[in-house]
């Protein structure tokens, strides 16, 4: 890598999985990606083309019960495209001699590159050249161009163009037993001699998706002629184009394609939108263009500099798909936050609390999105408000998997391939989804102030997601507490408790914790509403002043296990729990993130066993800081002390396999103030999460947008201490001079704002404009900045 490009230049089947995962390319709308576009499924490549929001549903019969999942569909692949020489075979990497290789990814223009010079069988060398781009000012296009120069031939060249939906859903082994076909052909057309039309549709959710594609072939610049002749078959629509070249000839092959679908906006149908876009969109240079110049916009808004060379690439790699999983595009659409991004079909594309790790990127740079990403949450609390009714329960219940209408879509069963059996998954427990829902937008609102949006869609959510926190805890006389039976926290290794089913645990301290935070957070709003709206939205709810009473009261109240040495335990119950040996599992096993998988082969459970997939009481000291996890535990009436922090954090580490991808990203976190160089070692763990694959080969089933987007987070609100809480910006660096100078821009409540940290000085400058001045605070002194403004304040080496 240098800092702006990822860079590979040989070609290993064994990586071309997680290559493609993260070359990648998207704009929000769809993603790509960057598999060869003349590859196919198979052992090594897997073409994968992902709309955001595009789910259908397929049913399988598994023991003698019918199981139904959403996935995120793979929709027909735009890419295809070969070419042979004279009468040769199709082109493909694996049957021709490599002389050179290079794929690059540009991170600057979101431009993927790919230079491949080879011989052929019968001793031909050929160069070959592609870029390619989805394009980040028209959602709807792609485009890929292809340069071809016969170095030492000359002679018939044909070229296959082609939009491929006998695409299916086979991207990640595990699920390869289930049924994976999603599409269905409607139409294969060639409308014009340079254009082809395919329109396909989901089996059972519907959607209309059209793709056309306009392919042209240039030398030295101009258009040049040539015969075509079509292929149009179900599914399937081809153009193979025959040219002549002389012995050096060169030959560029521009392809150009329109996507939409029956989900899209301002259209008249998805077919008569994709032909008459393609028809009005310029060559392929000029859109390439365009495309890099909205980069650079992006790029501006979310710049970024580190001294650290090795740390500020893979920073820019983590941003740069953020970015394009999400963008300004997401605000026109109905969609979520993907876990595994538009890269691939791990969790089959579904939404989980992983956002809760990606808005605080979004909300310091473009909080536009994170609001149309929380209204993808409240035209689902519907569903949510269903979902706890039907168990009994008050509010609203979001599910822990989100899809298209927000029902629950964690699977029952899941495969574990190490043994090979199918197991009841409980992961659905993890109620805990609510509170980072409720929590998101609160931190929102942190950031934006964004009144109009609390008003009438933020405190809806806050009050139901309370409302529910509120029914499912009971009073427990004995304790004069209340308590909260049968969920899962985030550690998705306990699902129960030992010898018994998979009924969940009670009282998980994070959720017991986050319920009271959201408690409160609920009467704040209700008292920060304008009497008016108070009104209407406490009549619309029936919320009565029992019921708040007793919110206040619950707050005050929930039960919070501890061990008898002062730690927060992570469940009532945990401290009996086995140790494991996790000497003799680690020199069985070598790899044990997945403990779990490891335990129920050998016919045993992690419920038995003090061992955690992922940070989960340790969650609470980075959701809140240390001074409102004493402020909420004392409300509670316990006599907590932060100073044990640092024993409960090795407590905990001590007992966790970092499963989960997330679980770096938090104990970099939660480390940072005592242990700056363990924190470090997370950090970079968490830098290598994808780049080097460390969950053991699962990037390539898409990239853990999470881990990527909290590594950005940690850099800039916990080393250099950037937090939004009140009316104030809290500056409270402790940033690790290892990484050099760190220069990056953010935006608070409007105003741009760039933070340079050298040495222990932090400088904070202010753009130009018409806004109100913000308060800074750093280490307690309190500093006004105003438009054009810049101030030095120094800071304390943590
Ligand atoms: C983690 C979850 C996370 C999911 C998707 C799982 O391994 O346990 O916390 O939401 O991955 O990233």
């Amino acid at each position: 890598m240098n800092t702006w490009r990822l860079v590979y230049d040989d070609f290993v089947p064994e990586e071309e999985g997680r290559r493609e995962a993260l070359c990648t390319l998207g704009n929000g709308y769809l993603a790509t990606r960057g598999a060869a576009p003349e590859s196919t499924a198979d052992d090594v490549h897997y073409p994968g083309t992902y709309l955001a929001g595009c789910y259908n549903r397929l049913r399988d019969t598994l023991n003698e019960e019918t199981v139904e999942n959403e996935s995120l569909v793979n929709v027909p692949n735009w890419l295809p495209l070969s070419f042979r020489a004279g009468d040769g075979a199709w082109f493909r990497l694996a049957d021709m001699t490599v002389l050179d290789y290079k794929q690059e990814l540009d991170l600057g223009s979101g431009i993927l590159i790919r230079v491949v010079r080879f011989r052929d069988s019968v001793g031909r060398t050929t160069r070959l050249a592609q870029r390619r781009f989805v394009h980040m000012e028209s959602e709807h296009l792609c485009g890929l161009q292809t340069t071809l120069v016969a170095e030492d031939w000359s002679g018939r060249l044909e070229v296959r163009s082609a939009l491929d939906g006998t695409v299916e859903n086979t991207g990640v082994e595990r699920y390869r037993k289930l049924s994976c076909r999603h599409l269905r052909p409607l139409r294969a057309e060639s409308p014009s001699p340079e254009t082809l039309l395919l329109v396909t549709e989901t089996t059972r959710s519907h959607i209309r998706i059209a793709q056309a594609a306009r392919t042209r072939v240039l030398a030295r610049g101009e258009i040049v002629a040539a015969g075509r002749t079509a292929t149009l078959d179900l599914g399937w629509a081809s153009q193979d184009l025959v040219l002549d070249l002389e012995p050096g000839g060169t030959v560029t092959v521009d392809k150009v394609v329109a996507v939409f679908t029956s989900r899209d906006r301002a259209i008249f149908e998805p077919a008569q939108a994709a032909l008459s876009t393609l028809g009005r969109a310029p060559g392929f240079d000029e859109l390439l263009e365009r495309h890099t110049r909205a980069w650079a916009r992006l790029w501006k808004r979310s710049q970024i500099q580190i001294g650290n060379v090795e740390t500020i690439q893979v920073i820019r790699l983590h941003l740069f798909h953020v970015l394009q999983t999400v963008s300004e595009h997401s605000v026109e659409h109905d969609v979520g936050v993907p876990a595994r991004g538009l890269h691939g079909e791990a969790y089959r594309g579904h939404i989980l609390w992983d956002e809760l790790f990606v808005f605080p990127i979004l909300n310091l740079r473009l909080p536009l999105i994170t609001r149309s990403l929380l209204h993808y949450r409240y035209r689902r609390l519907p569903e949510a408000r269903w979902a706890a009714s039907q168990e009994g329960y008050a509010g609203a219940m979001f599910p822990w998997q989100s899809g298209s209408d927000g029902r629950e879509e964690s699977q029952l069963v899941h495969l574990n391939p190490v043994s090979g059996r199918w197991v009841p998954d409980a992961s659905r427990r993890q109620r805990h989804i609510g509170l980072a829902v409720a929590y998101n937008v609160w931190q929102y609102y942190q950031a934006t102030h964004d009144d109009e949006f609390m008003s009438h869609y933020g405190a809806e959510m806050i009050l139901d997601i309370a409302r529910f926190w509120g029914s499912i805890a009971v009073y427990d006389h004995g304790r004069d507490r209340y308590v909260i039976r049968g969920v899962m926290g985030p550690d998705e290794f306990h699902t129960g408790y030992p010898g018994a089913p998979d009924d969940g645990v009670d009282n998980n301290a994070y959720t017991n914790v986050m319920a009271a935070w959201v408690l409160l957070r609920a009467l704040d709003v209700l008292a920060m509403l304008p009497k008016e709206r108070r009104d209407e939205i406490t009549g619309a709810l029936g919320l009565e002043p029992g019921e708040t009473r007793r919110w206040g009261e619950i707050s005050r109240k929930i039960f919070v296990p501890f061990h008898a040495d002062g730690i927060i335990s992570q469940f009532e119950g945990y401290e009996d729990l086995a140790e494991l040996d996790w000497q003799d599992y680690q020199e069985r096993f070598g790899d044990i993130q997945r403990l779990d998988r490891i335990l129920e082969a050998e016919h045993d459970s992690p419920n038995r066993y003090k061992a955690s997939k992922q940070a989960d009481v340790l969650m609470l000291f980075y959701l809140l800081s240390a001074d409102e996890l004493s402020e909420l535990l004392e409300h509670l009436g316990y006599s907590w002390n932060p100073g044990t922090i640092p024993r409960t954090i090795e407590y905990y580490l001590d007992r966790t396999t970092h499963g989960s991808t997330l679980s770096a990203v938090v104990h970099a976190w939660v480390l940072a103030r005592a242990h700056r160089h363990r924190a470090l070692d997370y950090f970079i763990e968490s830098l290598l999460s994808d780049v080097a694959d460390i969950q053991g080969g699962t990037t390539a089933e898409g990239i853990h947008l999470a881990a990527m987007a909290g590594s950005v987070d940690v850099l800039q609100r916990c080393f250099a201490g950037v937090e939004v809480r009140g009316d104030t910006l809290w500056l409270n660096p402790y940033w690790p001079a290892e990484l050099g100078v760190l220069e990056f821009s953010i935006r608070y409540r409007g105003t741009a704002l760039t933070l340079h940290i050298a040495g222990r000085t932090v400088r904070v400058s202010a753009g130009d404009g018409e806004r109100p001045p913000i308060r800074l605070s750093c280490h307690g002194r309190v500093t006004i900045l105003r438009p054009g403004e810049a101030v030095e304040l120094p800071f304390l080496d943590g």
